[in-house]
């Protein structure tokens, strides 16, 4: 039995009726910028995130940067972030004229490490960007601590951590802003590009509100340089139905991980680990494992689906050759780019399937290496 690594048809077969309702709703009261639709979701978001206001934009690589242009960052200015991510992490911060300035992670969860950042820190630093990857929580306490001290801000990417908690707070709600995506992958997808950005603060909700719609508070008067960048209402429709399921597929997510904690202990592997204070929401369950490229073989050749996140660290990607880093700049995160692999974790997955996994696993390590 193939295992696909993700299967967005088996989720959608469980709110068809319901999200087929939403889009038709739309089409028929041909709202699609703003409006009631997106209204309702953000309302309902930001409750969810435990933050005051949430606001729709076009997508997470946009919630980054229109978060870090609220913050008026811009060229001289520099934010520092993990070397270990997806691309827009570093990217968005590039696109305001900023500088990313990296900073290694710890090799137990593969987040920004806190020690790390205060040789980091110089005149120019106007903020910290933590990602929870994989749905785990970066070490926030140490950071929002850093920050405080030195009077910067910090930008949450949780575009992979919607409902993690860490000490009793949910990711997104404790730095400055919170940022989300709603890419169709992610545990809260739409059916398209999506995202959303949460912040405490109503006058910087305010100014968001106005960066994603050209500066504008009123049609037609331009106070910012902002940008075309919402959340559209069909986007909002389905996000709005699946967000109500969401809180039921991560706990399935959290049993799925805790049913490969226990099966996979004895390989040689290194499992996910979750600090004390924080609840995952597994995006991802990455393992590291040596004999990456012959396990990689193996799980093909069983029709086992599996992902590299992230194959090549920011520092070491073509487009930021510019900034000078080199090879060995940032050991931790190039070490867990050579071991990372990840497995399957969605959902819907079926104890038959999640037993296909582990077997494919052992079998590889009982017979092949
Ligand atoms: C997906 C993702 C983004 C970007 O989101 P898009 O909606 O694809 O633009 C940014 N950061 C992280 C960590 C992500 O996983």
């Amino acid at each position: 039995m193939a295992v696909p690594f993700l299967d967005l048809k088996a989720q959608y077969k469980t709110i068809q009726a319901d999200v087929e309702k939403a889009v038709l709703e739309v089409c028929r009261n041909q709202q699609f910028i703003l409006g009631k639709t997106v209204e309702e979701f953000e309302k309902a978001f930001a409750a969810y995130c435990g933050s005051k206001h949430a606001v729709g934009v076009a997508s997470g690589t946009d919630a980054l940067l229109l978060a870090l242009k609220a913050l008026e960052i811009g060229p001289g200015d520099e934010v520092i972030t993990t070397p270990f991510s997806f691309y827009a992490s570093a990217g968005a911060i590039s696109l305001t004229g900023a500088r990313p300035v990296f900073a290694d992670i710890d090799p137990a969860t593969f987040n920004i490490d806190p020690a790390k950042i205060p040789k980091k820190i110089t005149k120019k630093t106007k903020a910290i960007l933590p990602v929870h990857l994989f749905g785990l929580p970066a070490d926030m306490k140490p950071i929002l601590e850093l920050a405080r001290k030195h009077g910067i801000a910090v930008v949450e990417d949780a575009c992979q951590a919607v409902g993690a908690y860490t000490d009793d707070k949910k990711a997104g709600a404790l730095g400055d802003f919170g940022c989300f995506s709603f890419f169709p992958t992610k545990n809260l997808g739409g059916f398209g590009d999506g995202g959303a950005i949460t912040t405490q603060n109503e006058k910087l909700a305010q100014k968001l509100r106005m960066l994603r719609e050209h500066g504008s508070r009123e049609k037609y008067y331009s106070d910012l340089i902002g940008a075309n960048s919402r959340l559209d209402a069909l986007q909002a429709a389905v996000l709005q139905i699946k967000l109500k399921q969401l809180d039921r597929w991560t706990i399935r997510r959290n049993q799925n991980a805790a049913f490969y904690a226990k099966q996979l202990s004895k390989l040689p592997l290194i499992l996910p680990s979750t600090p004390a204070g924080c609840l995952p929401v597994y995006h991802q369950y990455t393992v590291q494992a040596e004999h990456r490229e012959k396990l990689i073989e193996h799980l093909r050749e069983k029709g086992i689906g599996f992902a590299i996140y992230y194959p090549v660290p920011l520092h070491r990607q073509k487009c930021y050759a510019s900034l000078g880093y080199k090879k060995g700049d940032f050991p931790v995160a190039e070490a867990a780019a050579e071991k990372v692999l990840s497995l399957p974790i969605y959902p819907e997955l079926t104890p038959a399937q999640l037993k296909e996994v582990v077997a494919a696993l052992e079998e590889f390590y009982v017979s092949v290496v």
